[in-house]
């Protein structure tokens, strides 16, 4: 049962809805949605919660490197989780854990290092006399509202930074995979945070998400999700502060030169992992037309050892996307373009929620399937004939988040990474190849504001001078 946490007490909701697995849609478990009232005691709460909070920046790290130990122990419990709610299969669920796990460690690691800086008061004209520092104080609350798609990790990009930076935080995850959530929360609080500095609060992102945008005893929103909600919570937020993680249309690039053995397994799970329901997942990869032939054929045979099908199976590499809807969705998309020309190199069959990993060919720039997201395991094999081409059709998107270009020419990378606008360009790697110590973001579309802890706890604390006249 996902549970509201208010004001330091786990509550039930007002109302609860039923949670299905995303495999079998069968039901397995409900959550406790929360009434007006609720939102507005979470809230209530969490700022008196941040205004008598006492911990030191040494019992923040603490706490955090206790969770971040706790979260491991319990791996299978969250596997088990993220399978029936977000339809993870094992290999997708314990690498969510092992991420969750280091965000917090790493997050925990910067509520020690939060220092300011020594302000060269002495170099203004008029300023004898007079010693200045910096000091970064608590926003004060933060409110934390997540995707389906990163049920642990990414609250864990929100919810680590915002504590180790003294803030207390409101957490909205996904109402469809709020149960992850629920388990971390619960994981803070075993390893000793006070309680009223964290509340979790559940229901559609319409209603309860809708009312926590307008709640002004909000000062910051750290938001991952669809760049339509962006935009909403953007225009809410006004003079507050925001941190959009947004949609996506990552691209790979493949060079003549790349060596194949390696860049192959990293492309198939770079848009295959999640069924492809990844911000990061390769939906466009460029390939130089000179190694067309062999890559593809390296790339079918990959992914022929990529299954799809029911989570709980060790062997499915691809579980079912996050409802038949969102499958159905996939499959029209396909269907759209082969009436328009284009070709199924592989997979394109649709069982329920399970999308088999797809590669088209002969896709052109009008087709949803290369324009617009699509956020399933569907990827579109675009052959070039020179790199400046490459680059330009990469480029040409409303979004820019993430993109990886394989090649083995160092002089080839340093020139083309730089031109390639997205948030961050992986050398050898394909475009999800985040670490969580990076600074992650987006531009364009795709957002604004880094994750990253060393990063987001930069964001979610204010730099203020302190300056003394002797
Ligand atoms: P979504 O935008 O539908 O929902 C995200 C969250 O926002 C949910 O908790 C939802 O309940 C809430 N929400 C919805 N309407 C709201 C409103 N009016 N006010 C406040 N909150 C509201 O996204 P999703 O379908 O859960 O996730 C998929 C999207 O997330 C994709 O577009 C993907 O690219 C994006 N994403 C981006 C990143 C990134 O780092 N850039 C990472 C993961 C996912």
């Amino acid at each position: 049962m996902a549970k509201l946490l208010i004001a330091g007490d786990w509550e039930a909701g007002a109302t609860s809805d039923v949670l299905r697995d995303k495999f079998h849609d069968a039901p397995f478990g409900e959550m406790d949605v929360a009434s007006a009232d609720q939102v507005d005691r979470a809230v209530a709460g969490a700022v008196e919660g941040q205004q008598q909070d006492s911990l030191s920046p040494y019992d923040r790290y603490r706490i955090l490197m206790a969770a971040s130990r706790i979260v491991r122990d319990r791996q299978e419990t969250f596997v088990e989780l993220m399978r029936d709610e977000a339809g993870f299969t094992r290999a997708d669920g314990e690498n969510e854990v092992r991420r969750c796990a280091q965000t917090l460690e790493l997050s925990a690691e910067e509520a020690k290092m939060l220092t300011g800086d020594l302000v060269p008061m002495l170099s203004a004209d008029g300023a004898k006399d007079r010693m200045g520092f910096t000091q970064r104080a608590p926003r004060g609350v933060i409110c934390a509202i997540t995707p389906f798609n990163s049920p642990l990790n990414t609250l864990a990009h929100k919810v680590g930074p915002a504590l180790a930076g003294g803030n207390s935080v409101v957490v909205k995850p996904s109402n469809v995979t709020p149960l992850s959530a629920v388990e971390l929360c619960r994981i803070l609080l075993e390893a000793g945070l006070p309680p009223k500095l964290l509340a979790l609060v559940h229901g559609r992102g319409s209603v309860i998400g809708r009312q926590l945008l307008d709640d002004q005893r909000i000062a910051y929103y750290a938001f991952t999700g669809s760049t339509s909600v962006g935009r909403e919570i953007q225009s809410a937020a006004g003079l507050r502060g925001v941190q959009l993680e947004l949609g996506s249309i990552a691209s790979t690039i493949v060079c003549h030169d790349a060596d194949l053995d390696k860049a192959v397994p990293k492309i198939v799970n770079a848009g295959f992992r999640k069924a492809g329901q990844v911000c990061t997942s390769v939906q466009r990869l460029h390939v130089d037309a000179r190694i067309l032939d062999d890559l593809r054929g390296r790339l079918l045979t990959a992914i022929g050892a990529f299954p799809a099908g029911d989570p709980s199976d060790p062997e499915t590499r691809v579980g079912p996307m996050i409802s038949r809807a969102d499958a159905e969705r996939a499959e029209a998309w396909i269907a759209e373009a082969m009436a328009a020309g284009a070709r199924i190199a592989v997979g394109g069959k649709r069982e329920g929620s399970v999308v088999e990993p797809t590669v088209l060919e002969g896709v052109t720039p009008e087709m949803k399937v290369y324009a617009d997201e699509i956020f399933a395991p569907v990827m579109c094999l675009i052959p070039f004939d020179t790199l400046d081409e490459a680059v330009t059709r990469a480029n040409a998107s409303d979004f820019g988040l993430a993109a990886g270009l394989f090649t083995s020419d160092l002089g080839t990378a340093l020139r083309t990474a730089p031109r390639l606008r997205f948030g961050g360009v992986h050398v050898n790697e394909a475009s999800s190849a985040r670490i969580d110590a990076m600074p992650f973001g987006g531009v364009k579309d795709s957002g604004y504001g880094r994750e990253g802890p060393a990063y987001a706890v930069r964001e979610m604390t204010e730099e203020r001078p302190i300056t003394i006249s002797y």
